[in-house]
């Protein structure tokens, strides 16, 4: 795959992914989505109302760098559909950042959120930055000066962001405190994943990882797997990947692989999470893990395996490598881990894939408790987030997965059927305002 990184705050056009076929997110998003429609003989009206997004902000970000010089970021917001409710997503901070991700993701949160039925349309932002050259305070000063670009259409019941890639509890903190000071008072429902002493929700940290293992395990009992010895690949070894690694290793599942953007580790006996999780702490990533052997990145995706779970980033299973992967389910923890094209050759190899607006739901659903949480000023125990989470990851699966018998199709083909007659079905009813 073409190295997209570009330099440390250098502006491109924030277009570019427009001129990279496979790779290009929202057009992977909307082959799916034009497979989806015409199964389900989408009206026209609703059909190209749905394949644009509501609103796209691009904002300039002026910042002063800790050297004394002004560096100018770009930051975008996308409100894809907001018909179903308060537009929800995360906020990224990442050198390759493009509209065409933003609006891919802000689509696929709002199939997201209707596929697990939570009352939440979709939106996504981003900040084109490398912050792990950035220090706290630069890293600070460009979420404020972002979160005040895009105040206009913050709120609770408007938009509502989320941690995504390089962007965790603190950040939402800071972005919660900024539009906290511009209204005046302080409303924690502006955001969701925010530190638990701030009206962040229990469990909501570990809910990404968590909603795969589930239905991971529904996946495997559907297909007459055991869970305990299953063998696990997982790509990337951040809140997603290592929490879902811990789980499924709790169920009884032999993660054999991991890997974070350093490199992996092979270890056929058995990796122990927990040791990797607290080897991570400690050095920041897995360089010099040492348990089992080095293996690349690329390489650990082809592993013999009964689950690979890619927790990582968009495309890394494409046309090139998808006829040579050998796990029988594919999870997919990141958001577009698998292009379009790559689709069709997994399911002629008879691939099990549980689609990302599935497989990664259990994160915006947490943050649907933290939301509902803070609103009733209510807050409800761990075991309760956990419960509820089940009910209805577990809910989801079975629904998409009888869609998927009825209409013939695949996993990723029934949870866009679902998602979208949902969306529409509210479109529908609410008509169009004039
Ligand atoms: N960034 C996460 C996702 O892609 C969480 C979004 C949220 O909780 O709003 O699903």
């Amino acid at each position: 795959m073409a190295d997209l990184r570009l330099p440390t705050n250098s502006i491109v056009h924030p277009d570019k992914d427009r001129f990279l076929s496979e790779v290009n997110p929202f057009e992977a998003m909307m082959a799916r989505f034009d497979r989806a429609a015409e199964l389900l003989d989408l009206e026209p009206g609703i059909y190209k109302v749905l394949r644009n997004p509501e609103k796209t902000i691009i904002v300039s970000i002026p910042v002063m760098m800790d050297s004394g010089e002004v560096e100018v970021f770009t930051g975008i917001r996308c409100l894809y559909n907001t018909s179903r409710g308060p537009a929800k997503g995360g906020i990224r901070f990442a050198p390759n950042v493009s509209i065409d991700e933003v609006k891919a993701l802000a689509a696929w949160m709002t199939w997201k959120c209707a596929v697990v039925n939570i009352p939440f349309g979709g939106a996504k932002g981003g900040v084109i930055c490398d912050p792990l050259k950035m220090s706290m305070g630069e890293l600070e000063r460009v979420t404020r000066r972002y979160t005040s670009a895009i105040i206009s259409t913050l709120g609770p019941d408007s938009d509502v962001p989320a941690p995504d890639v390089n962007t965790n509890e603190r950040v939402m903190a800071w972005v919660m405190d900024t539009y906290s000071m511009h209204v005046g008072h302080t409303v924690n429902a502006v955001t969701t994943g925010k530190p638990v002493a701030m009206g962040g929700s229990l469990g909501r940290r570990e809910a990404t990882g968590r909603g795969c293992m589930l239905t991971t395990r529904e996946a495997l009992a559907h297909l007459g797997m055991p869970m305990k010895g299953a063998t696990v690949v997982v790509q990337g070894f951040g809140n997603v990947g290592s929490i879902a690694a811990e789980l499924m290793q709790a169920e009884g599942c032999k993660i054999i692989a991991i890997s974070d953007r350093t490199g992996g580790w092979v270890h056929r006996k058995g990796i122990d999470v927990k040791h990797a999780m607290a080897y991570v702490q400690e050095h920041t990533t897995l360089e010099g893990y040492g348990v089992g052997e080095p293996i690349a990145n690329e390489a650990l995706l082809e592993l013999e395996c009964d689950v690979l779970l890619p927790a990582a980033l968009e495309n890394v299973i494409t046309t090139k490598n998808a006829a040579n992967i050998r796990a029988k389910v594919v999870c997919e923890g990141a958001n577009g881990p698998t292009t379009a094209g790559a689709d069709a050759i997994l399911d002629e190899k008879g691939v099990f894939v549980i689609p990302d607006i599935l497989a990664n739901a259990g994160g915006v659903t947490v943050s649907y408790f933290e939301w509902v949480q803070n609103r009733g000023g209510y807050y409800w125990s761990e075991q309760v987030v956990n419960d509820r989470l089940k009910e209805i990851m577990v809910n989801a699966f079975g629904e998409v997965l009888k869609l998927s018998s009825q209409h013939k199709v695949n996993m990723r083909t029934a949870s866009y059927m679902l998602s979208i007659s949902r969306v529409s079905m509210v479109h529908k009813l609410r008509g169009i305002y004039a």
